[in-house]
């Protein structure tokens, strides 16, 4: 049966997306062994919410930005400095809510130590997120999925074993890793949304993206990376998230991956700084 899926994202855009060079969510250099430091580590450390960082264009402003578009986005000249990017293969990343709200999600979970207090201090204040879980997490922490769904937070799949590299795969290859995690998901609860891939690493690839979208999955970047995976202070991480975020941007954290004690220390101070002019959403399940 043909479905038909509008992805409204790309609609919203303000202008500060964030390079696909980001290093984050890739890589811890104290590594865990879904969490192998990543090759792009020494990018930027601040975020990605300066339009100068961003050489690719802009997503097409087109109210219906729907996974089909009837115009390849495949530009007619290149920038020669610019680096090749999914959506100039004629593919299109979420980097944006789709709304004016704003978005925190919260990556590499779940975490035992981590998730839960995470997971505390959102319901402590309300906050609905997004957490883009791990395969081989999820199949561990049962519980803490359970958890993430009957709080009211939206379901991402960050592959099943945190593989920065998927995206080189053959298709049949990163589907079977996509629908694995999936199913470690769906174990625990079982018919739950799971309408989002971000990609580990943020290395996206046409195939990844392609294969993503045929799982109906919207692959999710991100336009705020305070790159907390690198455990700045506290106070830092809340700053750069405060400083960068415009309305409909989505928020990179983590409550995976390492010690996340700045990552949850951060979030009273990113909570109440971000609500003083925006909405906090959670990703929307249908799209
Ligand atoms: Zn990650």
């Amino acid at each position: 049966m043909a479905r038909r899926r509008v992805h409204g994202l790309a609609a919203v855009v303000t202008g500060f997306t964030l390079s696909l060079s980001a290093a984050a969510c890739g890589g811890s250099p104290t590594a865990s062994p879904w969490h192998p430091a990543s090759p792009e580590a020494s990018a930027s450390a601040t975020t990605a919410a300066s339009p100068s960082l961003d050489p690719s264009p802009s997503p097409s402003p087109s109210p219906s930005p729907a996974a089909p578009s009837p115009t390849p986005s495949r530009a007619p000249t290149r920038k020669p400095t610019a680096k090749p990017t999914p959506e100039k293969a004629g593919f299109t990343i979420q980097r944006t809510t789709g709304s004016s709200g704003v978005a925190l999600t919260f990556d590499d979970g779940p975490h035992g130590t981590w998730t839960p207090r995470v997971l505390d201090a959102l319901k402590a204040r309300g906050v609905k997120a997004t957490f883009c879980l791990v395969g081989t997490q999820a199949k561990g922490h049962p519980e803490l999925v359970r958890r993430i769904v009957a709080e009211g937070h939206t379901l991402c799949n960050h592959s099943w074993n945190h593989e920065t590299k998927l995206g080189t795969l053959s298709e049949a290859a990163i589907r079977a890793n996509m629908q694995r995690t999936n199913d470690a998901i769906h174990a625990a609860v079982p018919g739950a949304p799971i309408r989002y891939f971000r990609h580990p690493g943020g290395a996206w690839t046409a195939a990844a993206v392609k294969v993503s979208r045929q799982l109906g999955m919207s692959p999710l970047g991100w336009t705020v990376d305070p790159q907390d995976w690198r455990r700045p202070s506290a106070s830092t991480i809340a700053s750069r998230v405060v400083k960068n975020t415009r309305a409909g941007g989505v928020v990179l954290l983590h409550d995976a991956g390492g010690d996340r004690a700045n990552t949850l220390a951060a979030l009273p101070t990113i909570i109440s700084g971000l609500r003083g002019k925006y909405r906090l959403i959670r990703l929307p399940d249908a799209h």
